[in-house]
C-alpha cells in the first residue's frame, strides 16, 4: 500500500512565538538565546536575522558582530512547551499517528484515512490553516511517500510553505536532490561526497551498494536507499511513558516520619492527578518512592502488587528511611507503568477500581 506521511515544522519556532506575542519585535532582526556576557548562543534567529548570517547554535557575541542591531530574547519554554501541546491537539484531530521530533517538528502517518476528499495534501492544508489561525504561527509541511521525501519536501519553500512529492513524481524530485539536503549527510559528509563527484542524488544510484559501503561505512546503505527514493522507517507514535511521579524538596531538611506526614498527602493527591491526566491507571505494575537524606545520598524502594494507595507509599517511605534514619531533602512518589508490549498477566491493581475511590 502507498503510504502518505507529512512532515510538519514551524518555522523558526521559538522566534514566532516572540514576535507574536510582542508587535514591537516584529519586522526586526531578533534571536531567542543566551546573552553575550554569559557566552550564550542562539536557539532561535528570526528570517530578518537570517539575512544576516547568522543560524541556531552561533555565539550570541559573534551574532552581535555580525548584526550589532540585533534584540536577544531569553528562552520562555513554558510558552514553547503549550505551543507545542496545541500543535499537537490539532494534529491529533487528523491522525494517531504521530511523531514528535522535538517541540515543533513531527511526522504523521495519514496512509488510513480515506474519508472522502480528505487527502494527505488537504490535510497538511487544513493543519497549516489552523496553526495559522489558533496559535498565530506559520508552519511548513512536506507531503509524500515516506519520511525522507517529506522532510526534505517540508524544508522546501520554508518559510510557510507547503511542497507535496507525489508518487510519480518522487523519482525526478530525489535524483535532482544536492546530497546536502539528505537527512544525516552534514557539511563534512557532503565535502567528501563532493570530491567523490557525488552531488546529487543520480551520482549516488551510479555508485554500487558495496562501493558505497566501503566509503561510507554503515550510512552508506542508507545513501543507497535514500539516493532511490525509499525510506521503509514507519512513523511511531510517542513511546508510552514507563513511570509518572512526582517529589518535593524541602528549604529545610524534615527530620522523619514524624514531620512527613501532610506532605505525604499533597504529594499523594498531586500523583492521583498525574496518573489521571495520564489515563494510566491500568497500566500501573509497581509503586515505588525516593528519599534523597541530606547527606545526598538517595535510596529507592519499590514493590509489585500494591494498590497503589496512601498506605503503600507511607510504608515504603518508612522502609526507606530506617535504612539511614537521617534528615530528608527531599521525597518522591511513583508508580512504574505497563511498558509498551509487556504482556499482562495478572489482575492490575486498578482494574477493578475506580479512581476517585482512590484518592
Ligand atoms: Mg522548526
Amino acid at each position: 500500500m502507498q503510504r502518505k506521511i507529512i512532515h510538519l515544522d514551524a518555522d523558526c519556532f521559538y522566534a514566532a512565538i516572540e514576535m507574536r506575542d510582542d508587535p514591537a519585535l516584529r519586522g526586526i532582526p531578533i534571536a531567542v538565546g543566551g546573552s553575550a556576557e554569559r557566552r550564550g548562543v542562539l536557539t532561535t534567529c528570526n528570517y530578518e536575522a537570517r539575512a544576516f548570517g547568522l543560524h541556531s547554535a552561533m555565539p550570541t557575541a559573534q551574532a552581535m558582530r555580525l548584526c550589532p542591531s540585533l534584540t536577544v530574547v531569553a528562552p520562555q519554554m513554558g510558552k514553547y512547551r503549550e505551543a507545542s501541546k496545541a500543535m499537537r491537539a490539532i494534529f491529533s484531530d487528523f491522525t494517531e499517528i504521530i511523531e514528535p521530533l522535538s517541540l515543533d517538528e513531527a511526522y504523521l502517518d495519514v496512509s488510513e484515512i480515506s474519508d472522502g476528499d480528505l487527502t494527505a495534501t488537504r490535510i497538511a492544508k487544513a493543519i497549516r490553516q489552523r496553526i495559522r489561525e489558533e496559535l498565530h504561527i506559520t508552519v511548513s509541511a512536506g507531503v509524500s511517500v515516506n519520511k525522507f521525501i517529506a522532510k526534505v519536501a517540508s524544508d522546501w519553500k520554508k518559510p510557510d510553505g507547503l511542497t507535496v512529492v507525489p508518487p510519480d513524481q518522487v523519482d525526478a524530485f530525489v535524483a535532482a536532490l544536492p546530497v546536502k539536503k539528505i537527512p544525516g549527510v552534514g557539511s563534512v559528509t557532503a565535502e567528501k561526497m563532493h570530491r567523490y563527484g557525488l552531488r546529487n542524488c543520480a551520482d549516488i544510484r551510479n555508485w554500487s551498494l558495496f562501493e558505497l559501503r566501503r566509503r561510507f561505512g554503515k550510512f552508506g546503505l542508507v545513501l543507497h536507499e535514500r539516493a532511490r527514493g525509499r525510506d521503509e522507517r514507519p512513523v511511531q507514535p510517542a513511546r508510552v511513558r514507563k513511570s509518572i511521579s512526582v517529589e518535593r524538596t524541602f528549604d529545610e531538611d524534615i527530620s522523619g516520619p514524624a514531620e512527613w506526614a501532610p506532605i505525604i498527602e499533597q504529594l499523594y493527591t498531586h500523583l492521583m492527578e498525574r496518573i489521571e491526566s495520564a489515563k494510566a491507571w491500568n497500566g500501573i505494575t509497581k509503586a515505588f518512592i525516593k528519599l534523597k537524606f541530606n547527606d545526598f545520598t538517595t535510596t529507592t524502594v519499590e514493590r509489585v502488587g500494591t494498590k497503589a494507595i496512601e498506605t503503600d507509599f507511607q510504608q515504603l517511605l518508612l522502609e526507606g528511611w530506617e535504612r539511614r534514619l537521617q534528615p530528608v531533602r527531599l521525597i518522591g512518589l511513583g508508580v512504574r507503568l505497563l511498558e509498551e508490549g509487556d504482556q499482562i498477566s495478572a489482575p492490575l491493581p486498578f482494574s477493578d477500581s475506580t479512581p476517585s475511590a482512590e484518592v
